[in-house]
């Protein structure tokens, strides 16, 4: 078995998972309201891998002729590479909009893992093995694959002491099965996903005590496994009107605190135990990969932002002004800026340790922060562009009502745009911009690949900076050979 279909990725979350929404237990998940429209979502990129006008795009062939799912295979060339961006934005062209935790982003956390593998086969064999069959694995069973990084951490103080051994994740038990793990994680999309990476999160593991060692660990954990609770924050819109909340009501995903209440993980499930080296590693690489995806997206927001402003002030003829040429000039200096970085990224890409190949890591991880620090600015210049009709405009059902047509006629019809066309418009921009969903995503974003000074320290440990150091000893005449510390 190896390409799923979307009626095969709904009967796998029929597992008896724990999920918990709104002061209810969700018995039957695909059809409840809050998920059912992500779900769909999820279904429709299964099935999209089947139908001759995508195939080629979305799917790869393994070296025994399997075909697995393109976002599945580990890139080796820079050819994979651009394959990799051809099948985000094939996705996201068919989807109509932006989804971000759906697989593709989350599995490069695997394969940075795997370029470890040499070192990890030193400490415990097992783990390189467990590592390089879960990658496979997830290729050929189609596996909806995410990643749990950060626990809820609450007093720094009592990390790793205090009331029940610590608040972070940690192994309480070893048996002759497996690992038994305490512990909770936030994780968007847990809760309609197949499996989780769950792996420690941001601290200095490399100064670690001996004492952090039960917190050391990282594994695959089944999202039915016994034990697991879900528990899901509300759907912010998913309910309203479709016409009115085109973007929150379709692609809303919701995040999970997940708890794991003495779960038993698999030895086979176990990629590190105990290894504070192993902690380090994976948080100075987990984006390597999926940093390539996760800025994709954000390059398709900047389409979004740069799309929904034009066509706004187009419609009332403001772009014979130059004032407003100039700020839409702003919004594609923003939108190429990202684009630079991504097309860069791959055009200077580099090989890992582990033989695969990488974005460039300077050029990946300084797109990230440009395209995260930038978008409140544009986000507002948007804003601005479109007009207070963004935050004034009446509902759809009342715009459709007949004894107020004639007034939305006046009043909202210009050239070739009805009243019902402009509604449409400025419900599209609401929702990118205004509406709850619309500052959820900013929090994500913001968040969603670790907080911004972590994004800042991966710009800083991934620059090499020796050839500016050295500019400036040649041009200062400088005696001094070598700096003491380096970047
Ligand atoms: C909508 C949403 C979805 C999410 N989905 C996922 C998911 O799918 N998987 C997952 O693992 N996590 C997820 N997260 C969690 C996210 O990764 C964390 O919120 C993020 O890593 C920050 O951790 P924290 O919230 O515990 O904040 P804290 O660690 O408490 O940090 C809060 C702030 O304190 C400051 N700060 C803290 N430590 C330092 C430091 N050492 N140096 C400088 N400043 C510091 C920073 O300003 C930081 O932003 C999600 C978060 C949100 C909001």
């Amino acid at each position: 078995m190896a390409l799923r279909t979307g009626k095969e990725y709904r009967e796998s979350l029929n597992d008896g998972r724990e999920v918990y929404i709104d002061g209810e237990r969700v018995t039957n998940i695909t059809e409840h309201p809050a998920f059912k429209p992500i779900i769909d979502v999820k279904s429709r990129m299964y099935d999209m891998a089947f139908e001759p006008q995508y195939k080629d795009k979305l799917t790869a062939t393994l070296e025994d002729g399997e075909v697995v799912s393109r976002a599945y295979k580990p890139p080796t060339t820079k050819e994979d590479l651009k394959a990799i961006r051809t099948h985000v934005e094939t996705v996201l062209d068919d989807l109509g909009g932006v989804v971000y935790r759906v697989g593709d982003e989350t599995i490069g956390e695997m394969w940075s893992l795997y370029d470890a593998k040499d070192r990890l086969n030193e400490i415990d064999p097992t783990y390189a093995r467990n590592i390089n069959y879960h990658i496979d694995r997830i290729a050929r069973e189609d596996i909806f694959h995410v990643s749990a990084n950060t626990d809820p951490k609450g007093d720094r103080s009592k990390l790793f002491s205090g009331k029940d051994g610590g608040t972070l994740l940690h192994v309480v038990e070893e048996n002759d099965k497996g690992i038994v793990v305490t512990g909770a994680k936030f994780e968007t999309a847990a809760a309609y996903a197949n499996q989780a990476f769950v792996k420690p999160t941001i601290l200095d593991w490399a100064a670690g005590a001996d004492s952090m060692a039960p917190f050391a660990c990282g594994f695959i954990a089944d999202m039915g496994a016994p034990g697991l609770k879900h528990i899901c924050r509300s759907s912010l819109g998913t309910t309203n009107n479709k016409t009115d909340y085109p973007i929150s009501t379709k692609f809303q995903e919701i995040d999970t605190l997940l708890v794991f209440d003495n779960v038993l993980i698999p030895w086979e499930n176990v990629l590190f135990h105990r290894s504070l080296e192993s902690a380090a590693y994976i948080r100075a690489t987990v984006h390597r990969y999926s940093a390539f995806n996760y800025t994709l997206r954000l390059l398709r927001r900047a389409d979004y932002l740069l799309g929904t402003a034009l066509l706004n002030v187009e419609q009332t003829g403001l772009t014979q002004l130059q004032a407003v040429k100039e700020k839409i000039s702003q919004l594609i200096n923003y939108r190429e800026g990202i684009n630079a970085h991504l097309t860069a990224a791959v055009a200077e890409a580099e090989d890992s340790a582990g033989g695969l190949m990488m974005p460039n890591q300077s050029l990946l991880y300084t797109g990230r922060v440009f395209a995260l620090e930038n978008f409140p600015a544009m986000a507002h210049l948007t804003r601005e562009l479109v007009g207070g009709q963004l935050a004034v405009s009446p509902d759809s059902d009342t715009m459709a009502d007949p004894a107020i047509q004639k007034y939305m006629d006046k009043y909202y019809s210009v050239g070739q745009w009805t009243p019902e066309e402009r509604g449409k418009l400025l419900y599209f921009a609401r929702d990118l911009l205004n509406s709850s969903y619309a500052g959820h995503l900013t929090t994500f974003e913001l968040f969603a690949q670790s907080p911004p000074f972590a994004q800042q320290m991966a710009v800083f440990n991934n620059f090499d900076a020796e050839k500016q150091r050295e500019l400036v000893r040649k041009a200062a005449d400088l005696q001094q050979k070598k700096s003491a510390v380096t970047v």
